[in-house]
C-alpha cells in the first residue's frame, strides 16, 4: 500500500517556546511535514501570524530533522521561507501551501514558479471557500501553470462554507464525490484537512472517520502541545495524543 502523507502541528506559530515544544513532540511521531504556520488568513482581524520574524523557526525544525510547512500568501513570503529552510539541511523538504482564501491566479502561478525551482520544495493547494467543481479544477490549472511537477504538488480538501445545508454543524462542509473526482481527473495526490473541516474537536475526529472511506493520500490535522490556550482555533486543534489515536489505522 501507498504511504500515507501525513503534516500536523499547530494551526499558527505563535511562539518559540510553542514551537520547540510542538518539535519535541513531533520527533516522538512519524510525519512528513509539521505545521509552522507564519501568515494566518482571518476572517476579521486579529492575530494574523509571526510572518517573516518566524522564519527562523521553521529553520530551527529543520535543522532538527522535522520538515517544516507553511501558508504563504504572497510569492516574496515563498521565497523567502523556501531559501532560508533549503540553505539549513542537505536533503531535508519543505511544504509551502496556498490557503482557501488565496484566490488570486496571478498569485498562485508564481508561487507555484518559485516552488518549481527545488525538488525538495512541495505545495499544496486547498480548495476555494465556496463549492463549484470547475473552479476547483481552474486552481489547479493555474498552479501546473506555474511550473510545479505533478509529483511535489499536494492537493487538500478543507470542505466549502456552509450555504444553508448543514445538518451536521461542520465548519465547512465536506464533499468527498466531487473531491474523489478531481484527485481521480488530476491524478494528484489528494489530501484531507478534518481540522478546517470539523471545526470542533468532536467533529474532526468524527470527520476523520468518515473519510476513511474514501482513497485520500494524506492528512493535515492541527496539533497543538496545550490547544486550551491555542491563540488560533482552539476549539479544533488537537493533542498529540489524540492525534496518535487519529493516525493510527492510517
Ligand atoms: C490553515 O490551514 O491554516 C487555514 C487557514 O485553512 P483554510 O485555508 O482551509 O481556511
Ligand atoms: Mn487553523
Amino acid at each position: 500500500m501507498k504511504k500515507t502523507i501525513l503534516i500536523a502541528g499547530p494551526c499558527a506559530a505563535e511562539s518559540k517556546k510553542q514551537i520547540r515544544e510542538s518539535i519535541k513532540l513531533a520527533k516522538k511521531r512519524t510525519i512528513d511535514f509539521m505545521r509552522i504556520s507564519l501568515w494566518k488568513p482571518r476572517t476579521k482581524p486579529g492575530f494574523d501570524g509571526l510572518k517573516e520574524e518566524g522564519i527562523p523557526l521553521l529553520v530551527e525544525a529543520a535543522k532538527e530533522g522535522i520538515n517544516p510547512s507553511t501558508e504563504v500568501i504572497l510569492p516574496e513570503h515563498a521565497e523567502k521561507v523556501i531559501s532560508a529552510v533549503l540553505k539549513a539541511t542537505k536533503n531535508g523538504k519543505v511544504l509551502v501551501w496556498i490557503g482557501a482564501r488565496n484566490q488570486n491566479h496571478y498569485i498562485q502561478q508564481e508561487i507555484s514558479k518559485i516552488a518549481s525551482s527545488n525538488n525538495r520544495v512541495y505545495l499544496m493547494v486547498k480548495n476555494q471557500p465556496w463549492q463549484n467543481e470547475e473552479h476547483w479544477e481552474g486552481i489547479i490549472d493555474h498552479v501546473l501553470q506555474g511550473g510545479i511537477k505533478k509529483s511535489n504538488l499536494f492537493i487538500c480538501h478543507r470542505g466549502f462554507s456552509p450555504n444553508g445545508h448543514n445538518p451536521n454543524g461542520y465548519r465547512n462542509v465536506p464533499d468527498f464525490e466531487m473531491t474523489m473526482r478531481i484527485k481521480e481527473k488530476t491524478g494528484l495526490s489528494m489530501l484531507f484537512d478534518p481540522s478546517h473541516t470539523g471545526g470542533s474537536v468532536e467533529n474532526v475526529l468524527k470527520i476523520a472517520q468518515e473519510a476513511r472511506n474514501y482513497s485520500f493520500d494524506g492528512f493535515m490535522v492541527e496539533v497543538h502541545p496545550n490547544p486550551k490556550v491555542a491563540i488560533t482555533d482552539a476549539k479544533q486543534q488537537l493533542t498529540w495524543e489524540q492525534f496518535d489515536t487519529l493516525v493510527k489505522p492510517w
